[in-house]
């Protein structure tokens, strides 16, 4: 990707090396150091160890809400330039649609971070809350991406980003409150059936995203698609499913195969539209 020349996003929350405060989920306090020691003292752990990790959290969570702005090194540097292309990309889409794009924040983290969906680790992936309208990024998937998926490449990375701002975007149009009111009382398979189409709908806004940075801004260069495409068929359910337990079940398909995912991406770049992204109404 070219993107050293891009706009840097100002909406990007770095809580990297900051962990989250054990001590004020604990209870807080003397109680909280009363807790930590019974705890210690039951685990036969050196209380003051414990006692080292809690005061250090609490430093750091009273630290995070001054955050550092962004760009301080290349891995933030890039996932502000695509955010903020993101922005560049939805601001008009939405006012072409008689709406407003309130831009989402992105929390970089490492290890685990508190959301308003609750706490999450670095094990359940990039991910986007509603609740807090921010996408969460943690750093290590990216490694995952290359390592683990064999997805390696910037535009790879840049589409989970792309991803994660179609749900941003499917909430703001109302479509997932929609689609939570429309999984209430049925079964688990058609639940997840509503979760695919979301998921590849979200794909298909990534699509939409790498249409308009590589028509409107040339940010694409030769290859990038094909490392999106890579990115896709790589984290498709069926291939994740495979590679951790040796077989598929598609009921318990949350996100779509890897051909589904890579259909509704290509759908998106091709069009730019957001109406062509309806993973709803007919086959997927
Ligand atoms: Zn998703």
């Amino acid at each position: 990707m070219r993107w050293k020349q891009g706009r840097r996003s100002t909406n990007v929350e770095d809580r990297r090396g900051r962990g989250v405060s054990r001590g004020v989920a604990i209870g807080g306090g003397g109680l909280g150091l009363l807790v930590v020691v019974v705890i210690a003292l039951l685990l036969g752990v050196d209380p003051t160890q414990l006692l080292t990790d809690v005061s250090s959290t609490q430093v750091d969570s009273s630290q995070s809400s001054a955050p550092p702005p962004p760009g301080q090194d290349e891995a933030s540097d890039f996932v502000s330039v695509v955010l903020a292309d993101t922005e560049d990309t939805w601001k008009p889409l939405f006012r072409d649609m008689g709406k407003t794009y309130v831009e989402p924040k992105l929390v970089l983290f490492t290890g685990e971070v508190r959301s308003a969906c609750g706490l999450a680790d670095a094990a359940v992936g990039p991910f986007y809350c509603p609740g807090d309208q921010k996408v969460y990024l943690d750093m290590s998937f990216y490694a995952d991406l290359k390592n683990r998926f064999k997805a390696p490449g910037d535009f790879a990375q840049a589409y989970i980003i792309g991803h994660e701002v179609g749900h941003h975007v499917q909430t703001l149009l109302g479509i997932s409150g929609d689609l939570h009111q429309e999984k209430a009382g049925k079964s688990k398979a058609m639940q997840n059936e509503i979760s695919v189409r979301q998921e590849l709908q979200a794909d298909c806004f990534a699509g939409v995203w790498a249409h308009h940075a590589s028509r409107v801004r040339n940010l694409l260069e030769a290859g990038d698609i094909e490392e999106g495409l890579g990115a896709a068929t790589a984290i498709g359910d069926d291939r994740l499913q495979m590679q951790a337990r040796g077989y598929v079940t598609p009921d318990s398909f949350t996100h779509g195969t890897s051909a589904q995912r890579v259909k509704w991406f290509k759908i998106g770049l091709e069009t730019g539209e957001v109406k062509a992204c309806d993973t709803y109404s007919g086959g997927i």
